[in-house]
């Protein structure tokens, strides 16, 4: 709470301007616009940079699982987040405008910081040449798959003969401190091509304070998001620019959304388990948990019914299913109090300091990478917030994911009518589950399959898709359509098994449908949004989901359920003569 009210203290921030980041500039030898310039050793910034300020100019160290052993942690060394966007990202544009376009918001922040006009006398040109050098050193994303090297397991010693200007031991040891650390120490790196030639560039560059500006930058980049409007109006003015429209949404406009933002990804464990006491009684866990194995039930049995598919991979197909690792709620780490304290005990927080805060908290976040270093099983797993509405399925670990946040209305409430409860979350359930089975619908997925069948079946949905008036492509949609499709009758079976087990349920008074009329309308609600056209258009090529319309209107014209229920006259568009189905 601190944090956040620190934070929406704009009185405060704009009354403090530019200064208390001149203050860390100039502990790490200034600029010749901050009042300060030394000259420092190049590696010690570098580790002052990465240890206390998180932040990451020549590449980016992390600690994630190995790929063939998700159980063990290795420190992983990949190119940095570069906030000039590369030479290829702008094809079509001109790249050499969005250089100019770059250069300037980088003078303007040195105006803000108290330069001239011009910029400060040691230019920005050169670190901007220096930049795009670093740039053209990335190995494409393709290229690195392709020749196996998008993981390559090392250790520090083997590092710093390949990529000698800078001092590795001494860089890990400042991010990982208090965590000892020696040559031998194992480690992955996702682009040795790139790190050789970014050290061969700091020898090219070394002389005169180039690197030392580009230093200058990148943290100056990192930490004025803390600072007064004026940093944030340059820095919205630069995104719009360079990703137009889109540009604009990447700054939130209001005050608290930033500081809401801000407060969730620095206090994710704490406030995980604050919302998750608040929102997800253990009686809607459980409710949950019911209604997941009534979904896992109708699947089981709509494996039987499916024609296309021989009798070995349904039973592998039913294993599959009950291996997977079901997540509702929170991950389970949340609620281990202890554990959470330990990681913010140092952490002071004071209301009218937002720029220190924001600094403190990066230092946290840099200790809790050493924590995690030293756990030997990865605590958290999940991509997402406890209190985010998202489900996902996630190949790696195969586990379905359905956060807190999911299970409030108009998604699901434990006073809800059961058909509204599946006609939404019931739906999601399912459609997760069946993304597991994505590798039956790939070419080649099941050689033992009807597979001229099942063809027949995708080949249904693609062409059902790309009637719509949507533009949409079938093929690059197909498996969210299929989750949808099936999704949508698995669980409808489920809730009429759920019903002959439970006891009956009133009529809602004054709205005149059914409770099965009500599943189809709770699910029509659940898929229910808003899409901006322009949105909607960038969307068609991005987004394997079909647009929001059709996420409705595919699934209830395949259901014969549905069209009986409501009555749609045969071969009327929600009622068309060829269903199509694959689940
Ligand atoms: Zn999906």
């Amino acid at each position: 709470m601190q944090f956040y009210r620190s934070c929406m203290n704009m009185e405060q921030i704009e009354s403090q301007g530019a200064q208390p980041l001149k203050d860390v500039l100039n502990q790490i030898g200034g600029w010749s616009i901050t009042d300060v310039e030394e000259t420092k050793d190049f590696n010690e910034t570098l580790q002052i940079l990465m240890g206390r300020y998180n932040t990451f100019p020549f590449f980016r160290v992390h600690v994630g699982p190995i790929p063939s052993d998700p159980k063990t942690n290795i420190i992983q060394i990949d190119h940095p987040e570069f906030e000039l966007p590369p030479e290829s990202e702008f094809k079509e544009k001109n790249y050499l405008e969005v250089l100019r376009v770059y250069l300037s918001y980088l003078r303007k922040l040195g105006v803000l910081l108290g330069g001239t006009q011009d910029g400060p006398p040691d230019s920005f040109s050169p670190t901007l040449a220096f930049i795009s050098n670093l740039q053209q050193v990335v190995t494409p994303l393709k290229k690195r798959q392709e020749s196996g090297m998008l993981f390559f397991r090392t250790t520090i010693r083997e590092l710093q003969e390949n990529a000698p200007a800078i001092d590795w031991l001494s860089c890990l040891q400042a991010v990982f401190h208090p965590m000892p650390m020696n040559l031998s120490q194992p480690i992955a790196v996702h682009d040795m091509d790139y790190l050789r030639g970014m050290s061969q560039l700091i020898e090219k560059w070394h002389k005169g304070r180039v690197l030392h500006i580009y230093m200058i930058v990148c943290l100056v980049g990192n930490l004025s998001p803390a600072l007064d409007s004026r940093f944030q109006d340059v820095r919205l003015d630069l995104y719009k620019i360079l990703y137009g429209k889109m540009g604009s949404r990447m700054i939130p406009a209001e005050r608290w959304r930033k500081c809401l933002t801000d407060t969730s990804s620095f206090f994710e464990p704490v406030l995980g388990k604050m919302i998750v006491q608040e929102i997800f009684p253990q009686q809607t866990k459980k409710l949950a948990e019911q209604m997941f194995s009534e979904i896992q039930d109708a699947l089981y049995d709509r494996l039987d019914e499916l024609e296309w598919m021989d009798e070995q991979t349904r039973q592998s197909a039913k294993i599959s299913v009950s291996k997977l690792q079901v997540e509702i709620g929170y991950p389970a780490h949340t609620l281990q109090t202890a554990k959470v304290n330990l990681e913010y005990q140092n952490l002071e927080i004071n209301e009218d300091t937002f720029f220190l805060n924001v600094v403190a908290c990066l230092k946290i976040l840099r200790e809790n990478s050493y924590l995690k270093l030293l756990q030997h099983h990865p605590q958290n797993k999940w991509h997402v917030y406890p209190w985010s509405v998202h489900s996902y399925y996630s190949i790696r670990h195969h586990m379905v994911v359905f956060p807190a946040g999911m299970f409030r209305s108009p998604f699901f409430h434990i006073e809800f009518p059961s058909a509204v409860n599946f006609g939404a979350i019931g739906v999601f359930m399912a459609h997760e589950i069946l993304h597991s089975f994505y590798g039956y619908v790939l070419p080649e997925g099941c050689p033992t399959c009807n597979r001229s069948a099942l063809q027949k079946s995708i080949d249904c949905l693609v062409e059902q898709y790309e009637s719509y008036s949507f533009n949409v492509s079938g093929t690059f949609t197909l498996l969210e359509n299929t989750a949808d499709t099936g999704g949508l009758t698995i669980a409808y079976q489920a809730y009429k098994n759920w019903q002959k087990k439970h006891k009956e349920e009133k009529d809602l008074p004054k709205i005149g449908l059914s409770h099965d009329q009500l599943f189809y309308l709770s699910f029509a609600h659940a898929m229910c949004g808003h899409q901006e056209p322009e949105k909607l258009q960038f969307s068609l090529n991005t987004d394997p989901h079909s647009p929001l319309p059709l996420r409705v209107c595919g699934p209830v014209s395949n259901s014969q359920d549905f069209s009986k229920l409501f009555h749609c006259s045969s071969g009327s568009p929600m009622n068309p003569d060829n269903k199509c189905r694959i689940w």
